[in-house]
């Protein structure tokens, strides 16, 4: 017998559960399992992921069995609903869906109606006395299987969807505004346009079989796994590109067959903020995608949501009750039993869900379950009032909170005063969905391919049209899925139509991007690339900003200013007892603190970025690059000095004027860290980054320093290298001029012995950068050790202080052994070790790592996310043969890679002591070094 492919829901015959999202994908499996707990869901079947997997192995071909189990499946589903696939009297109509074992919401194909053809739509229109709905249905059907299976994608980012364009121009025709105001034979028009439109563009009729109509959009769904949003998707993501979808074929019920019907996405709480309330959208008299699609602006469930609504959009009780009545309202019965099933629902599942129904002729059917999307502001809130609610864990609240995310409660607000500013002087713009939270402010751009191209040019510091656009608020009447890209390049998104709900709000919120949905004053004009609001005009350039807290829009540049947790945190401008979201981040942090076992540092320069650091929860420092110190102000001359003399003597003048800025410098880093060690770097970029490059700055720079033209030249081009990433760096400058390394070992220890002289705890760690061979660190330990024992006979006083070293290359990895017996602790330096493992220049890895992404050679950026299967598996033997000499050996990391939550878990894993990551970056480090143990146990 051929394998399982085939999977049935409804009744008692139900085989699937919700363990089952791995075959099932997150769909099927949750329609399983309400159907199991008694939640009313329309039967049908779910074809599982493994045949996916096996149709794309077979090159696009179904595999056998599958027709035979799809055919059994189909008699089930008629035998359980009484109608029958392909009849004319009463027939069954499916939806077919995908469902990935991780929600991809909008990414996939779906297709609604389908089984409806001439015959079966003149009988249904005859049999249920209801033409206008089955003729609607019909030429939905047309329009989704035209674009999804009959592949009549628009021709060009200009071309509109070709079946708008035909129901705007019969609407036009009639003089009505919306599709509900078409009659019945304008609908059995439009659906002849729709199939002649069909027939033009792809040279094939509609198919009238009702069979092949499941089969071609039963492929499709298969196929649009592979779509190049779902791709990109993905990659955003991190969601592992072999899993395969799942294809769900339901029996349709229909939310469009009257004033009896009505369909809706809900939220058993606010996805924007996390409030415990039951938020959603419906509309009367529509299908599902109406409300998800944006097309038209839905109403609120419930009354408290919808009063809420209306007060956002200036709109009276009375008219509100009128024109926007709640589900609440107008189906009162209907609501309260959605309400029951919802609270029925997140008791079940024990998180936050979202959900899809349909009401159809007074009778309520869900159709889909999912753990929903959420913003970091409202992880965090959900997880830490269900752990009040006594509902989950703090170890599951933990695991709620997706660790980068918590960058967004980091996110800049608009500066208050700023705001009223621009509010008194009449620059507020209209007011839309608040879909998306954070502050905004940047240039408008109406479609999303020049979002991505122009931001693409301001990231190589070019501009277009004579404007530099490193910040884009994306403006479109409704955005696609196909947007994703444009999306990722903008700071903020705008759309004139669609809900909270709309796709467009959900993918921009998991983003973390400030979206405003839903602003129905704004009239865009492509064509003319501006936008009209009661009779203002704002052009393509022109500046915006956007409050995704509130919904407002306003004309110009408003100033942005820190996140509430930084105001309590940082400027002390917020008191924390005022701040309910500081107090859910703090709450989240302090458990993450009690539970995790790596300690979490920071790689910082200067002493404020210490004191941010530490405000962040840094427990040290564990990467000070002292060359940036090199760079401020007047020092610079000095360092350059000691670049271009000749002779040790003039070196040795040159460093001893920077010798007392270092020290001041590490003074201030070491009282910021009083009770934490601070691992300072000697050395590590090539000296011609230092002096400057093109004629003119060599000649002002040789004025300045009174030599000449030519002799200031003549060095610039000695110290130019083929490939400085590779060349004189790192300890071999400490190696060629120790009196450099001598210098700053004594600025460290000098302001050790300074700041302890004054109470400071300080642990001085000095480390030695790009040490591939043993000897090296021989070599450079040995001036270490000499200059300390000077400077500590100089000061009558001893410090405490560690010698170790980075490991960034495969060498320093494969000989650890050999190092660890010099070396007192190791820090890994992932930058140097991923561009030495994979042979990639960190300086032009730009010109294909993100093609090699996007094409999936690569599945990450490997500078960004560690690449564990490679440079991973010399972090680990560098740790176990490190270890293997020095048991106690201390082991950290300090590349980009130690503030990446995957990267960080991974450290875990192979033991080390700590992380080390930006100041920023903190925060999310130490809760995935939290979850990392709980993923561990
Ligand atoms: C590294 O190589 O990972 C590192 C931290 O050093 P840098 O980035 O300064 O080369
Ligand atoms: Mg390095």
């Amino acid at each position: 017998m051929a394998e399982k492919m085939v999977y049935f829901f409804g009744g008692a015959s139900t085989d699937g559960d919700s363990s089952m999202k791995q075959l099932l994908g997150g769909k099927g499996a949750n329609l399983a399992e309400m159907t199991l707990i008694g939640v009313p869901v329309p039967p049908g079947f779910t074809i599982s992921t493994d045949t996916c997997n096996v149709y794309f192995h077979a090159g696009g071909t179904l595999p056998a069995g599958l027709v035979d189990q799809v055919d059994e499946n189909i008699v089930k589903t008629e035998q359980e609903v009484g109608k029958t696939f392909g009849d004319a009297d009463n027939p069954l109509l499916f939806s077919v869906r995908s469902g990935a074992p991780i929600s991809m919401p909008g990414m996939m194909d779906t297709v609604l109606n389908l089984g409806l053809n001439d015959a079966t739509a003149a009988a249904l229109a005859e049999s249920s006395g209801n033409a206008r709905f089955v003729w609607d249905s019909y030429r939905r059907l047309l329009a989704m299987y035209g674009d999804v299976v009959m592949g009549m994608k628009p021709e060009n980012k200009d071309d509109h969807d070709p079946f708008e364009v035909i129901l705007d121009a019969r609407k036009e025709e009639q003089g009505v505004a919306m599709d509900t105001d078409l009659t019945t034979e304008d609908l059995v028009a439009v659906v002849q346009s729709f199939k002649a439109e069909i027939l033009r563009r792809t040279g094939r009729p509609f198919p009238q079989d009702p069979r092949e109509q499941l089969w071609g959009a039963i492929e499709a769904v298969f196929d649009s796994w592979n779509n190049d949003r779902a791709i990109k998707y993905r990659q955003l993501n991190g969601i592992d590109p072999t899993m395969g979808t799942a294809v769900n074929v339901q029996t349709m019920v229909f939310g469009n067959m009257g004033s009896d019907c009505a369909t809706g996405v809900a939220f058993t709480r606010d996805p924007a903020t996390g409030e415990r309330f039951f938020f959603g959208e419906y509309l009367v008299n529509a299908q599902g995608e109406d409300v998800v699609a944006g097309t038209r602006t839905p109403q609120q469930i419930n009354i408290v949501g919808s009063r809420r609504w209306a007060e956002g959009q200036g709109v009276s009780e009375g008219q509100r009750r009128e024109r926007f009545p709640a589900l609440e309202e107008v189906m009162p019965e209907l609501y309260s039993q959605l309400d029951g099933i919802q609270r029925k629902l997140e008791a079940h599942y024990r998180d936050m869900q979202d959900v899809e129904f349909t009401i159809q002729q007074g009778r309520l059917w869900m159709l889909q379950t999912r753990t929903g999307k959420r913003t970091a502001f409202a992880s965090t809130r959900i997880a830490v009032e269900m752990v009040e609610e006594e509902l989950i864990s703090r170890e599951e609240a933990l695991l709620r909170v997706p660790a980068d995310g918590l960058d967004q409660l980091l996110r800049p607000v608009f500066d208050p005063q700023a705001l009223a500013a621009a509010k008194a002087s009449g620059m507020e713009l209209a007011k839309g969905l608040n879909a998306g939270p954070g502050a905004a402010t940047g240039r408008v751009v109406f479609n999303a391919e020049d979002a991505e191209a122009f931001f693409a040019a301001a990231q190589k510091g070019e501009k277009v049209d004579g404007l530099l656009w490193d910040s884009i608020i994306l403006t479109r009447n409704e955005t696609s899925p196909e947007d994703i890209r444009g999306m990722a390049a903008s700071v903020g998104i705008l759309t004139a139509m669609g809900g909270s709900t709309s796709h467009a709000a959900l993918v921009a919120r998991q983003m973390g991007k400030v979206c405003v949905a839903g602003c129905g004053a704004l009239k865009i004009d492509y064509a003319a690339r501006e936008l009209r609001v009661d009779g203002k005009v704002i052009k393509q350039g022109d500046w915006i900003s956007l409050d995704g807290f509130t919904g407002q829009v306003i004309a110009g540049e408003v100033e942005t200013r820190p996140s509430e947790v930084l105001q309590v945190l940082l400027d002390g401008t917020l008191a924390a007892e005022d701040s309910t979201v500081y107090q859910r981040y703090a709450a989240i942090m302090s458990w993450a603190d009690e539970l995790r076992s790596m300690k979490v540092r920071t790689n910082a320069d200067q002493p404020d970025q210490s004191v941010n650091a530490r405000a962040f929860g840094a427990e040290g420092i564990g990467l000070c690059r002292t060359e940036h110190m090199f760079f401020e102000g007047e020092r610079i001359d000095a360092v350059r000095e000691m670049i271009l003399s000749e002779t040790l003597e003039g070196r040795e003048k040159a460093l001893a004027k920077l010798l007392p800025m270092q020290r001041s410098d590490f003074e201030g880093i070491f009282e910021a860290m009083d009770g934490f060690p601070v691992t300072v770097r000697t050395l590590d970029p090539p000296l011609h980054e230092f002096l400057p490059h093109d004629a003119s700055e060599i000649r002002a720079l040789a004025v300045q320093m009174g030599v000449s033209f030519e002799q200031l030249r003549a060095k610039v081009e000695s110290l130019g290298e083929i490939n400085p990433m590779l060349g004189h760096r790192g300890c071999r400058l400490g190696i060629v001029f120790p009196e450099i390394t001598a210098m700053q070992v004594r600025a460290i220890l000098e302001a050790a012995c300074n700041v302890m002289r004054l109470g400071v705890d300080v642990k001085p760690e000095i480390m030695i950068p790009l040490v591939g061979h043993v000897n090296e660190l021989t070599a450079q330990a040995e001036v270490v050790r000499r200059v300390a024992a000077q400077v500590f006979e100089e000061q009558k006083l001893t410090v405490d202080y560690m010698l170790g070293t980075m490991i960034e290359f495969p060498r320093a990895a494969l000989t650890a052994h050999r190092i660890a017996e010099v070396a007192e602790f190791f820090s890994f330096g992932t930058n140097d070790l991923t561009q030495t493992t994979f042979g990639i220049s960190r300086d032009d890895m730009n010109k294909f790592v993100p093609r090699y992404t996007e094409l999936g050679i690569y599945d990450q950026d490997p500078f960004q996310v560690l690449d564990q299967e490679g440079v991973g598996q010399l972090v680990k033997m560098g740790v176990e043969r490190g270890r293997s000499t020095s048991p106690k050996l201390k082991v950290g990391i300090c590349g980009e890679h130690g503030g990446e939550p995957s990267s960080v878990k991974f450290c875990h894993g192979v033991g080390m002591d700590y992380v080390s990551c930006s100041p920023f970056r903190v925060p999310i480090a130490r809760l995935a070094a939290a979850q990392a143990v709980l993923e561990g146990e």
